[in-house]
């Protein structure tokens, strides 16, 4: 194999690598703002300039091709007075309004400014002043004097997201980024520009101004928009979800996430106003608010379900499951239906819109169908649908989900006699519920999806319910953590009185003689492990923070 030297260290290289594709698998830092492994080279902000011996003057990293012997610095005297150079550049117009810029703390100018600059300018004209707030699409806010010229985000919309919706105009220090005439920045990926401005020129409409990234903690979890899977970071303040970021799986989604998963898939986990907050209980007084539901603490509401469960025969009782749940909350359903309860009338709702499209999105729009096809749960057919609509299941037991979705939905709620729940958020399907327990969300739970590829995903519990379940060593942390500080959610105590769904129903089991003998997510996890023949073998710890292959996975075109 060819080799060439960097910084006195021989590094292999195949045909056709640049010098900073190799020194970024070495694990050399050599700074760049327009290169990105994923786009392709414009070579147009010139901070990876290198010394290459035997070349007339320097070369840009991410442009020039490694050949077998070329020596090149990227630390030498030459080197870091052509990087000094340009920051001081970048830096003439550029204003300094880091203590109001929502990119500090994760900004690549300001990080380089204090690595790589030499902290005093010649400059001392009037700064060339821009629009600011300029609004280029629905989730994107563009701020004209921060912009570095990098055009990230311009070959972002043409070569990833597919939909060349923005430019550059003008020639010289009044260059800046347009979109089309006539046209917006509202592509399904739009925002995937957020995070690849080097700078805070492109900020996110909704998360602008609402917190500091240093006040924030991360968590590693995946999105549950749809059957992708995409892997992602919670950003969470007070046990508040404040932004979702995408996180790199080059097997998954490589280093994006669609606009829809990170704006519609978490407000929800913090909205007051809808999540159920306690357990909920049906009177026959219908005069107390709420359709005759009244609140009641977890022991009545368990012992409410366990009289009604006396009430019907088995095969009168019908239990859904949830594709939208976690593996571990959909097995323990399974064993309730099938070993106390004696039943095999369990099934979920599909929820297959439109069509997929060329990147991410699937029409799958639930995360964790292929999970429970994995546990031998069906999808719900006519066959048992008719049986709602000719009174035979007179009970339903249902968890994170809705009848909504199904035809004859108001035929088949007045059929049933008795509805439990399991829910985060009151819905529809509440009104006609006679036990509501309250649901954590997947932002406060472990566990587990199994994605369209069959690639098993863990989820990570970012902001905390009552049940405060974290796994030793899995605590978030902070962007501050580079700087030795540490700042973290869970400190600011539990938010929500919610409980994931396993925990509730093995404590129903419990009272009923069957202990399932689980303490925690992870344990429920084990159990499936050794009995599902597709999940020998793994562990929480073998699933990690990337995924882990079950059997054969579709080849991913991004
Ligand atoms: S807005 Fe950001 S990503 Fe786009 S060209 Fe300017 S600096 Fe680069
Ligand atoms: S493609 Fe699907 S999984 Fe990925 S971010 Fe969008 S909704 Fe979420």
């Amino acid at each position: 194999m060819p080799t060439f030297f960097l910084n006195g260290k021989e590094l292999e290289f195949k045909q056709g690598e640049t010098i900073i594709e190799v020194a970024q698998r070495a694990g050399i830092e050599i700074p760049h703002f327009c290169w990105h492994p994923s786009l392709s080279v414009s070579g147009n902000c010139r901070i990876c300039l290198v010394e290459v011996e035997k070349a007339p003057k320097g070369m840009i990293a991410c442009a020039t091709q490694a050949t077998d012997g070329m020596v090149v610095h990227s630390d030498s005297p030459k080197a870091v007075h052509m990087r000094n150079a340009v920051m001081e550049f970048l830096l003439i117009n550029h204003p300094l309004d880091c203590p109001i810029c929502d990119e500090a703390g994760e900004c690549k100018l300001q990080d380089y400014a204090y690595k790589y600059s030499i902290g005093k300018s010649r400059f001392d004209e009037t700064k060339n002043h821009k629009d600011k707030r300029i609004e280029l699409g629905p989730n994107v806010m563009f701020d004209q004097e921060r912009c570095i010229s990098c055009s990230r985000c311009i070959r972002f919309c043409e070569e990833v997201a597919g939909d060349p919706q923005l430019t550059f105009v003008s020639r010289g220090e009044h260059v800046t980024i347009e979109t089309f005439p006539g046209k917006q920045l509202d592509n399904p990926y739009a925002m995937n520009v957020i995070e690849l401005c080097p700078v805070g020129a492109l900020t996110s409409r909704d998360f602008r101004f609402r917190a500091r990234v240093w006040d924030m903690s991360r968590t590693e979890s995946i999105c549950t928009g749809c059957a992708r899977g995409c892997n992602m970071d919670i950003w969470a303040r007070n046990n508040e979800i404040m932004r979702l970021t995408p996180r790199e799986n080059m097997d998954v989604n490589q280093y994006w996430m669609c606009d829809h998963g990170r704006l519609d898939t978490f407000k929800y986990v913090n909205d007051e106003a809808t999540r159920v907050n306690s357990p909920m209980m049906r009177s026959d007084d219908i005069s107390i608010d709420n359709d005759g539901l009244t609140s009641c603490d977890w022991d009545d509401a368990v012992s409410r379900v366990l009289s009604e469960l006396k009430n019907y025969k088995a095969d009168e009782i019908a239990f859904i499951a949830s594709p939208f749940s976690t593996l571990e909350d959909n097995f323990v359903l399974k064993r309730f239906a099938n070993e106390i309860v004696g039943t095999k009338n369990i099934v979920y709702i599909p929820l297959i819109e439109g069509k997929d499209d060329k990147l991410l999105l699937r029409a799958d729009k639930t995360p964790n169908a292929a999970g429970l096809r994995y546990l031998g749960i069906k999808p719900i057919d006519t066959k048992f649908i008719n049986k709602f609509l000719r009174k035979e299941f007179k009970m339903l037991y249902m968890i994170n989900d809705s009848l909504g979705r199904l035809e004859k939905t108001d035929e088949i709620a007045k059929a049933i006699e008795v509805g439990i729940l399991h829910l985060s958020n009151f819905g529809e399907q509440s009104k006609k519920a006679t036990v509501i327990f309250p649901s954590s969300t997947y932002a406060e739970i472990n566990g587990t999806f199994v994605n369209f590829q069959n690639r098993i995903q863990r989820i990570r519990p970012a902001v905390a319910s009552l049940e405060q379940e974290r796994l030793p060593g899995e605590f978030a942390v902070s962007r501050l953590d580079k700087f030795g500080a540490q700042n973290d959610s869970w400190t600011k105590g539990t938010r929500f009185n919610a409980r994931p769904v396993w925990k509730v129903i093995s404590q129903m089991a419990k009272v009923l003689g069957n202990d399932f003998g689980y303490e925690n997510t992870e344990e429920v996890f084990d159990d499936i492990a050794s009995k599902v023949p597709e999940f020998y073998g793994m562990n929480y710890e073998s699933i990690g923070t990337q995924g882990s292959l079950i059997g054969q996975t579709e080849k991913v075109t991004v």
